[in-house]
């Protein structure tokens, strides 16, 4: 069976980044193409980043139930299409969703054995100069996703996976080191010396082992917290 993993993270976190890597090095791995009402952004085309679409054409495919999970993202549809699953399934593949919070919940709902993973920025100034400097925001949006970085990252004991993008190539390898140690884990066999470094990675980023490293960047979000 197929595993699934979401990744989420706040807006500018580098989840794109770091995504895009993984596809890089990781083999028998889908992406699932969402569909969304919202416009395209820059150079993006309908069915490479999302399939884009018109709001009654996404509400016909909620009343079909074509969709695994929707929710509502920044006032825009967001959907993950059943049939990304599917097509994963059929070709032995794994499938990747880059998808919210609200729709983490409702796959973990649906497919308990789901891996999720959180991407956080080291904190919030970095996160901050992370937005501003990848240029696509105004003052207004940044602020916005900032405000709502915070509300999302109280969310993360949801997550089986935290992973703190800081050094981008560390990070890149701990996300390759969980994808990889998941199939290793559920594949029953012995793993190589190589690969119980993979696991012994990918145990240090489990929610249980995080939490501490968690603590200092959600203060950093709510700063009349800091003692
Ligand atoms: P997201 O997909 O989470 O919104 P992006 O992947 O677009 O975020 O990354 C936001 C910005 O931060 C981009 O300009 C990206 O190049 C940069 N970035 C990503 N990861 C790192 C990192 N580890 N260190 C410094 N900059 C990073
Ligand atoms: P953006 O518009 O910046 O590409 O994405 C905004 C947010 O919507 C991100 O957090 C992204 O992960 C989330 N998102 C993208 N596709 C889906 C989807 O199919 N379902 C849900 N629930 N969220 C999605």
């Amino acid at each position: 069976m197929s595993i699934v993993y979401i990744v989420s993270a706040p807006s500018g976190s580098g989840k794109s980044t770091l995504v895009t890597k993984l596809f890089e090095t990781v083999r028998q791995l889908d992406f699932s193409i969402s569909y969304t009402t919202r416009r395209p952004r820059g150079s993006e085309q309908s069915g490479k980043e999302y399939f884009f679409v018109s709001k009654p054409e996404f509400e016909t495919m909620i009343a079909a139930h074509e969709f695994l999970e929707h929710a509502e993202v920044f006032g825009n549809y967001y959907g993950t299409a059943r049939r990304f699953l599917r097509q994963a399934e059929s070709h032995g593949n794994d499938l990747l969703l880059d998808i919210d919070v609200q729709g983490a919940s409702q796959i973990k709902g649906k497919i308990p054995q789901a891996v999720s993973i959180f991407i956080l920025p080291p904190d919030r100034e970095k996160l901050e100069w992370r937005l501003r400097n990848r240029g696509l925001d105004s003052d207004e949006v940044i602020r916005r996703r900032l405000d709502t970085a915070r509300r999302e990252i109280e969310n993360y004991e949801k997550y089986d996976y935290i992973l703190v993008n800081n050094l981008l190539q560390q990070s890149a390898d701990e996300l390759k080191d969980i994808v990889l140690a998941e199939r290793l884990l559920r594949s029953g066999a012995k793993p190589t010396p190589e690969e119980a470094r993979r696991i012994k990675t990918a145990q240090a980023c489990r929610l249980e082992q995080a939490r501490e490293r968690v603590q200092p960047i959600l203060a950093s979000f709510n700063p009349q917290e800091v003692k």
